[in-house]
């Protein structure tokens, strides 16, 4: 079987073409500045293999049906095509919020569209984007299964205490206001390769399961399912990201709308994109806050600081949700490869029986490893995330 699986963006396309067989990767691509005057098309065959052909195309790319008819021409016709358009068995896709009908992936059918267009205001940056590309796939692709694979689907199984806000009950009742949570496709993929790896059904293991990339989430799993997530209604809450703040005061809204006279919308964009770490420090890339910190840069050792100091705040409000965590697993940009920002965040925490192995934390790897020390009672884990396996895998399932 041949899954294609897809995230449409608001200005690209990210695709995978994946052989179910041995979940090799056929194809890898790359659509951006769609609408733009100029974009482009990157195709990778057998990406990372010694048969890897790479494929550039700078042209106007004016819709994303456009760059989707590329992009499966590249993959089906021509010197490089891999296979035939019959060949591919099922389209997977990417959508960020599912809301509370979604909680689980689906093959779409016409009378569900209603229902899918609903969830456009719980992401309006994302889920427009997200369900045009299935819009698209499915008139490029007739009769082909199209399976929607929400970001939100893991969280639905937090309990409402977990996913309510202590605002008026209306607001959840009639505008869905509650917490949904993000990254659940990645969440779910790095639990479930925890308990392969642990050699442990999922359903007997709880963990702490910290995503950390440009944006950032943790969940507390238990018995394999989530039961709090640290992102909410949209994925400002939590963490320390990139350009998002995370938690903050609410009345700081208030404040600056006084203050600085500044419109909710001029507030809203300030806490997405100018802060977190790029607020703290002018950097939001964490290579270049390590290397700001090695020339002395004071501002990138407080972003640093913080950052870490939030984590470990949350992973300590996940054991005392948890009561007994089995193992931390770090994933994403950050989480794979920043050693410091690993030890930092379970920094002081020996106590409670998580403590790294600083060697072996220190070793760069693409691979899943242990970190933990032998004395450490938690298992500490780094796990590489793979969301287009995990959106391939369900789809698979879905349709098999
Ligand atoms: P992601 O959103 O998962 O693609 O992660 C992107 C972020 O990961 C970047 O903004 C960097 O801050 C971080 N990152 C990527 N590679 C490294 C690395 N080798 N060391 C430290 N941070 C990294």
């Amino acid at each position: 079987m041949k899954v294609l699986v897809i995230n449409s963006g608001s200005s690209s396309i990210k695709y995978q073409l994946i052989d179910m067989a041995d979940e090799s990767v056929m194809v890898s691509g790359l659509v951006e500045r769609i609408g733009e005057e100029m974009g482009s098309l990157t195709s990778k065959t057998f990406p990372g293999t010694d048969k890897e052909v790479k494929t550039v195309l700078e042209q106007p790319i004016p819709t994303h049906g456009v760059g989707l008819e590329m992009s499966i021409d590249l993959i089906c016709k021509g010197d490089n095509a891999v296979c035939t358009m019959n060949e591919i068995d099922v389209v997977g896709h990417r959508v960020v919020a599912g809301g509370e009908k979604f909680n689980v992936p689906v093959v779409i059918t016409e009378d569900m569209w209603p229902d899918l267009t609903e969830t456009e205001r719980l992401a309006p940056l994302h889920n427009p984007a997200n369900l045009g590309g299935a819009r698209d796939a499915t008139k490029l692709f007739p009769g082909v299964p199209q399976v929607l694979v929400f970001d939100t689907a893991f969280h639905q199984t937090m309990p409402p205490h977990a996913y309510m806000y202590a605002l008026p009950y209306e607001y959840y009742e009639q505008d869905h206001v509650r917490r949904y949570g993000a990254h659940g496709t990645s969440h779910k993929y790095v639990a479930k390769e925890c308990a392969r790896l642990t050699g442990k059904p999922a359903e007997e293991m709880n963990l702490i399961t910290i995503h950390m990339g440009n944006g950032a989430s943790m969940s507390a799993v238990k018995n394999g399912l989530c039961v709090d997530t640290s992102m909410g209604l949209t994925p400002l809450e939590g963490l320390v990201m990139g350009t998002r703040s995370g938690d903050i005061d609410p009345a700081i809204h208030n404040y600056l709308a006084v203050n600085r006279g500044m419109d909710i919308a001029a507030i809203d964009n300030v806490l997405n994109k100018e802060s977190g770490l790029k607020g703290l420090c002018g950097m939001n890339d964490m290579r270049d806050i390590h290397a700001a910190i090695e020339e002395g840069n004071e501002r990138a050792r407080l972003a640093l600081e913080v950052q870490t100091y939030r984590t470990r705040k949350y992973i300590g409000s996940y054991m005392a949700v948890l009561g007994r965590v089995d193992a931390i697993v770090f994933t994403a940009g950050i989480g794979e490869n920043d050693d410091i920002v690993r030890l930092k965040s379970l920094e002081g925490l020996e106590p409670f029986g998580m403590k790294i192995d600083p060697e072996i934390n220190a070793v760069r790897s693409k691979q899943a490893r242990k970190i933990s020390a032998a004395d450490s009672t938690v298992d500490i884990w780094v796990i590489p995330t793979n969301e287009e396996l995990a959106i391939a895998r369900e789809a698979k399932a879905l349709v098999s």
